[in-house]
C-alpha cells in the first residue's frame, strides 16, 4: 500500500519524473498516486527529501 503523508509533502514535485510508471501527479490539491501503475519500487519513497512517501508492503503467507 502506497502512502502519502499530506502534512509533510512540500509539492515540490520532484518525486514525479522519479517514479519509472509514470504513477504520480502533482495537483494543486496536492500529490497522487496511481496504484494500478505502481509497482512499488520505492524510488519516489528514497527521493522524497521530506520522507512524506511511504510503502507499507503486505506479504501473504
Ligand atoms: S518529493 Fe516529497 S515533498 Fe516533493 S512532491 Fe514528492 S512527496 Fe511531496
Ligand atoms: S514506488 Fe516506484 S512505482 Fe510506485 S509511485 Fe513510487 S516511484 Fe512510482
Amino acid at each position: 500500500m502506497f502512502k502519502i503523508d499530506p502534512e509533510k509533502c512540500l509539492h515540490c514535485g520532484g518525486c514525479v519524473p522519479v517514479c519509472p510508471t509514470d504513477a504520480l501527479e502533482l495537483f494543486e490539491a496536492g500529490l497522487t498516486c496511481d496504484e494500478e501503475r505502481c509497482v512499488y519500487c520505492g524510488d519516489c519513497v528514497l527521493f522524497c527529501p521530506v520522507k512524506a512517501l511511504e510503502l507499507e508492503l503486505e506479504y501473504q503467507v
